[in-house]
């Protein structure tokens, strides 16, 4: 009998008990709000952000409402405006350009090359057109930092890291997120931390970090921060930096100090289902898995793989077998965007020239969330039931 797969590809772990009993603290005492304490009490948002500071090794950390906010505060602190370009990723997901274009600002996108990273030679090409780059590590695939920082340090631009798929990922040692001036988070569900909705974002600039707290509507209670800079930076510039209101609440905050203490143990369980999978698809005519350098400690809590070249209807009837069959596969290469899964030029308030390498990329590259609801048995079922249909498929093609 064929195998079926019948578990959720979108269903996460419950939120573990510890981090359960955190938020019900915070619910008994009602001081929900981050600047809302008791005499002597440091709020739970507060130590989360010494603690997410702690994690990163960053001096400085801010909690916020969400990753695509802590983008948008990021590139504000640096003072980008209405008109100012941005080059970012080409893949990546939609708040990434739309944090850029709530600016008024421009995004300049750069091609992604077939592992999935940013195209450091297209990046080049590029680096004369704007001076900061918004940097994603999209799914989690960490490009060449030594080589992508001696670009931008070359040419004057300063990186801002969109982190919300490599919290705890590190590249050459140097942990993802510690490269940049300002790096962001994400807690959203389907990342490494899940309150929900929730952000976080990391620097070492004194000025940078006091202008994001300022941001995101601390009331010149700024003092109530976990790590912050000193009152004499925020004294500098207290009157001149708009409150654009998007902080984090003592509930999600409760519930990610525990989640951050237990991500080791997760990312390890996700790297295990990670390398289950790479391992069941491996020698699989007309499919490419994507190359992992050994300088990238990654923590892939999705999955990523090539039908190269593929025409649509070939990887439409692969993915419509896989559906069949339980396995739920999201295509970029789809006309429309899906749920999460939308591409370039799919963002129509861009004026963006076609990027062939993008388009010929994303047309063949297929995605699967990994939840740690699924055992490693379960990801050996998935890779069976994916090599089974990309092989019907592709013996046709060849057949032709
Ligand atoms: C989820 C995500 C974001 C934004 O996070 P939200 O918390 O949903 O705003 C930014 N970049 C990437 C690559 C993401 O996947």
């Amino acid at each position: 009998m064929e195998e079926r797969f019948s578990k959720d590809f979108t269903q996460q772990e419950p939120i573990e008990p510890e981090a359960v009993e955190a938020a019900l603290r915070v619910l008994g005492h009602g001081r929900l709000h981050r600047y809302n304490v008791a005499a002597g009490e440091e709020s739970e948002a507060a130590a989360l952000e010494r603690e997410f500071a702690a994690f990163t090794g960053a001096r400085y950390a801010l909690a916020v409402a969400s990753g695509g906010y802590a983008i948008a505060t990021a590139l504000r602190a640096l003072g980008v405006g209405p008109g100012d370009r941005v080059l970012t990723n080409a893949f990546t997901l939609a708040p990434v350009p739309g944090a850029i274009a709530a600016l008024g600002a421009v995004p300049v996108l750069v091609e992604v090359t077939p592992d999935l990273v940013i195209d450091l030679d297209d990046l080049a090409a590029k680096a004369g057109e704007a001076d900061v780059l918004l940097l994603s590590h999209m799914r989690g695939h960490i490009c060449d930092m030594d080589r992508l920082m001696a670009i931008c340090e070359g040419a004057g631009i300063r990186v801002v890291e969109d982190c919300a798929h490599t919290m705890g990922a590190a590249w050459n040692g140097v942990k993802s997120g510690r490269h940049g001036v300002m790096a962001a988070y994400s807690t959203q569900t389907y990342k490494h931390l899940n309150s929900g909705e929730g952000g976080l974002l990391i620097s070492d600039d004194a000025e940078l970090m006091a202008r994001a707290v300022l941001l995101s509507g601390s009331y010149m209670l700024y003092e109530r921060h976990g790590a912050a800079p000193g009152p004499e930076v925020f004294d500098r510039l207290k009157l001149d930096v708009p409150n654009i209101s998007g902080r984090m609440d003592n509930l999600r905050a409760a519930i990610l100090r525990v989640q951050l203490r237990s991500l080791p143990a997760r990312a390890k369980a996700w790297n295990a289902r990670y390398r289950a999978l790479e391992a069941g698809l491996a020698g699989v005519a007309g499919l490419t898995l994507i190359t992992r350098p050994a300088q990238e400690e990654y923590v892939m809590s999705s999955f990523q793989f090539l039908l190269a070249d593929w025409p649509a209807e070939a990887v439409e009837e692969v993915v419509a077998r896989s559906a069949a069959r339980g396995v739920e596969l999201k295509w970029f290469g789809a006309r429309e965007p899906a749920g999460f899964t939308s591409r370039y030029e799919h963002w129509g308030y861009l004026e963006t020239p076609r990027l062939p390498q993008t388009d010929r990329v994303l047309c063949g590259l297929l995605d699967l969330r990994l939840p740690l609801t699924f055992t490693l048995e379960d990801c050996a079922l998935i890779a069976r039931i994916i090599r089974a249909e990309v092989g019907a498929v592709y013996r046709g093609l060849s057949r032709g």
